[in-house]
């Protein structure tokens, strides 16, 4: 079925060439960005909402909160203290580039340092659409199978960062944390690793001081 595949490699490359001039307008005005993917219920809701409180006074974070239906996380978000935009896919299963950029129109940006997209939950295509992002953060946890990277491994291939989260639960769940990071890293040798527990609090102060360290960097390099 050749016209199927010509039809995808068409809009992917049409999203492409939005998420290119996104990333420049989003560099422009000075704001370093975050792609977050996980599956469903992983944590990526819950991580940004200890994040934001942990960053208050140190990091202005703005946050696109992308949902098939619902505002339930936008409201969690906005109640943690960052500005918030949701986005209802109404059924899509990923987040696309002109998405984002209609997205920001809704955004003041002008005293944002970060800017975190949260994808849909699905490990699958939000690894193939580029939001126009400086970093890709793959959340998974330990209430999931621990064959996520060997199953899904375009998602880890892409990602810099993979947060393991719901530390807490390793003592109820058959879940080799170790096999985890070991298949990650075979597929990307680059990826950075954080252990948390949302719940607890665990580790969430090593992954807010890298974060707060990449978005200076990234910032600098974007007003350079
Ligand atoms: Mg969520
Ligand atoms: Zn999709």
């Amino acid at each position: 079925m050749p016209t199927k595949v010509t039809i995808a490699q068409h809009i992917l490359a049409a999203n492409e060439a939005i998420a290119q001039e996104l990333r420049q307008d989003l560099g422009a005005r000075g704001l370093a960005t975050i792609n977050v993917m996980s599956a469903p219920g992983a944590g990526k809701t819950t991580l940004l909402e200890q994040t934001i409180r942990r960053l208050r006074g140190q990091l202005a974070i703005a946050v696109i909160e992308g949902d098939i239906e619902t505002s339930n996380d936008a409201e969690r978000i906005e109640a943690a203290g960052a500005q918030t935009v949701q986005i209802n896919t109404r059924g899509a299963c990923h987040l696309e580039a002109h998405m984002i950029r209609s997205a920001l129109e809704q955004l003041d940006v002008g005293q944002t340092d970060l800017l975190v997209i949260e994808n849909i939950g699905n490990l699958v295509c939000p690894a193939t659409w580029d939001l126009g992002e400086d970093l890709r953060l793959v959340v998974v946890s330990t209430s999931e199978g621990d064959d996520k990277p060997a199953k899904y491994p375009q998602m880890f291939a892409t990602a810099q960062v993979m947060v393991v989260n719901k530390l807490d639960l390793l003592p109820y769940v058959d879940y080799d944390l170790a096999k985890v990071k070991r298949e990650a890293l075979a597929i990307n040798p680059r990826l950075h690793i954080f252990e948390v527990s949302c719940r607890t609090g665990a580790g969430l102060d090593a992954w807010c001081e890298w974060l707060l360290t990449f978005a200076h960097s990234a910032l600098q390099e974007i007003t350079r």
